[in-house]
């Protein structure tokens, strides 16, 4: 599945219940919002049958494209996740 990919590529702490982007409930997304679907360069968001977006935020690599995006328009909340979860950059 994703996860696990993602957890092959780097290592990943998984924050069991706390995930830290959220997409606010709508009805039709921006299209910014829509535009993630693509653009994340983790996969984390998708489109779902109905055509809302919805994420899964676990192998987010906090490349902060989504923040600079859609925070300001309150589409998103977005947080660091706590100290010692998230992701662990492989270096060498
Ligand atoms: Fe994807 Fe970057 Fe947003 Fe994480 S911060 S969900 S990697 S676009």
């Amino acid at each position: 599945g994703r996860v696990e990919e993602k957890l092959y590529q780097n290592r990943y702490i998984v924050d069991a219940g706390k995930p830290h982007i959220a997409i606010e409930p709508h009805t039709i997304p921006s299209r910014n919002l829509l535009a993630m679907t693509k653009v994340c360069p983790a996969g984390c968001y998708a489109e779902t049958d109905t055509g809302q977006v919805e994420i899964v935020s676990d192998g987010c690599l906090e490349c902060g494209t989504c923040r600079v995006l859609l925070e300001p328009t309150g589409e998103i909340t977005w947080s660091y996740p706590r100290g010692g979860f998230g992701v662990l950059f492989k270096f060498g």
